[in-house]
């Protein structure tokens, strides 16, 4: 019977195999977590210097082509020809149709040109290299009016007085540029115009040498409207390899979709918008596969030491059971030994307050002889060959142990009569009188049996093992082969065993 010290020895170590299990099941899902998180956090990282990376090229695409706008715009603002024509305000049909038709829209792509004077009152409008009426040109005009304001207030900015006129202060030559520096006197905007969005060019016309005669100070504004074409945007989309590049209004809220204002122009509810390059994605399929991996065999790897840990703990658990089993058991006939057996009577003791108990002591008569004449072995085998016996007349009755040598006790739970005591020693002396075979030979003994009683022979269980031993010594004195009750001692009420009752 194990001990309530081994039962919460082996709930630890079940707690102990437990707490293994367990922290093995966090360690390989805080491995996994930890390896996600950090390729989460890279990828996204990733993912959004790219996007800003895009937006920079995107601001700076759309800002190169509005410079191309202004300088294919400043071919016509920056002419004599044009500034002479327009001497009279607007130009005339001649000069729209011999210079501005082809030029503007075959050449350039230009879907609108407008000369207009700063106040609107003198407006000339051409419509993809067709003059269109008056209305409809300020209609247009309409739409682009901040930009207008702006590039009369830019042109008046840049004039000095001289020799009687104006000059327009020059732009500062830079050698390490491919495209003529042109005259701060431009303003540019982005604006959907005829639902197309388009790029918008707005400055002064005034002559190659800069030089506005006095009576030339009131300029003639010069406005071009350049469409951003499904083409133009496919060749954006190839140089900066990114996707679906167009246009959104400001407000929309797609998922997925990049957007960076373009071309500066408050004005300009429209922003740039496309699909951005995510190498997230990429480097989530590649890395995913190998993360698993290894978060497998972590797993494995955390499976075996657990495993070999709980293999541990069960034979360490197997060899204390064993070692418990082995102090409190004879190795040689199974029984309890002295010390097993003191722990049963401490417990009959413990209910004992309202439970009596007896014991019986026995010893083998003449058992040494045996030794003697047969040896050691058959001296065992007599033993074992006892002991089998006592148990199997006992049985469920009470506890069976050898003490040590051929020195046996039985502990008897519950209320019995002297007489029944008696009669049940008696029945295990001649247990012990029923020849023994042996290699070929019966062996013959016999055994002597003492009876005592608790509580009536003592209060604790060495007193009422005293009494029990001087029974059988007593029975021993008696002539051997017998059982004697503790409370026939002294009184010559010995009984032989074959008669085992009260004489
Ligand atoms: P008595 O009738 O007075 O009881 O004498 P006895 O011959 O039975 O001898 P006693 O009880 O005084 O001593 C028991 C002997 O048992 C002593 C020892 O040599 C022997 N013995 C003790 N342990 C073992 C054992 O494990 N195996 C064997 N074969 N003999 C043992
Ligand atoms: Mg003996």
């Amino acid at each position: 019977m194990t001990s309530k010290a081994e039962e919460s020895r082996a709930t630890r170590r079940r707690g102990v195999g437990l707490v293994i299990r367990t922290a093995a099941v966090i360690i390989v899902l805080l491995f996994g977590a930890a390896n996600y998180l950090v390729l989460d956090y890279a990828i996204e990282r990733a993912d959004s210097f790219v996007a800003e990376t895009e937006r920079t090229l995107v601001r700076n695409e759309f800002g190169h082509q509005i410079d191309q706008v202004v300088q294919y715009q400043s071919q016509l603002s920056f002419w004599d020809k044009s500034f002479n024509e327009l001497a009279d305000g607007m130009p005339g049909d001649a000069f729209v149709r011999d210079q501005l038709r082809d030029w503007m829209w075959s050449d350039f792509g230009f879907s609108w040109m407008i000369f207009a004077s700063p106040d609107g009152e003198k407006v000339l409008g051409v419509y993809r290299g067709e003059k269109v009426s008056e209305s409809k040109a300020r209609e247009k005009l309409h739409w682009v009016s901040d930009l207008t304001h702006k590039a009369e207030r830019k042109y008046r900015e840049a004039l000095s007085p001289d020799r009687g006129g104006w000059q327009v202060a020059r732009a500062k030559e830079d050698p390490d540029l491919l495209t003529p520096a042109l005259p701060e006197i431009h303003v540019t905007g982005m604006r959907l115009i005829d639902r197309v969005m388009s790029i918008v060019v707005v400055q002064a016309v005034v002559p190659k040498s800069l030089y506005i005669p006095a009576h030339r100070l009131e300029p003639t504004l010069l406005i071009t409207v350049k469409p951003v074409s499904k083409k133009m945007l496919a060749n954006t989309e190839r140089r900066l390899g990114v996707h679906d590049l167009g246009f959104t209004p400001i407000v929309t809220q797609e998922p997925g979709l990049v957007m960076t204002p373009v071309g500066a122009d408050a004005y300009n509810p429209m922003v740039a918008s496309w699909r951005p390059n995510m190498p997230g994605s990429f480097v989530w399929r590649s890395a995913l596969p190998q993360i698993a991996m290894f978060v497998l065999v972590f797993a494995g790897v955390m499976l075996f030491v657990t495993l070999r840990f709980s293999a541990l703990i069960k034979a360490l658990q197997r060899s204390e059971a064993k070692n418990a089993f082995l102090a409190r058991h004879d190795t040689l006939t199974g029984l309890k030994n002295r010390s097993g057996f003191d722990e049963e009577v401490r417990r009959a003791i413990r209910k004992g307050e309202t439970k009596p108990f007896a014991i019986l002591a026995l010893d083998l008569d003449k058992f040494k002889a045996v030794n003697d004449r047969h040896g050691h072995a058959a001296g065992d085998a007599v033993l074992q060959a006892v002991a089998r016996r006592f148990s199997d007349r006992i049985g469920k009755q009470g506890c069976v142990a050898r003490l040590g040598g051929d020195e046996f006790s039985v502990l008897l739970t519950g209320e019995r009569s002297c007489e029944a005591l008696l009669e049940l020693a008696g029945s295990l002396v001649r247990d012990t009188q029923v020849p023994i075979a042996y290699d070929g030979q019966l062996l013959v003994i016999g055994g002597s049996a003492g009876i005592a009683q608790f509580p009536q022979h003592g209060g604790s269980v060495h007193d009422v093992m005293v009494m029990a031993d001087a029974a059988l010594y007593a029975a021993k004195n008696a002539g051997r082969n017998r059982a004697v009750h503790a409370d026939h001692v002294g009184q010559e009420m010995i009984i032989e065993a074959g008669e085992a009752r009260a004489a």
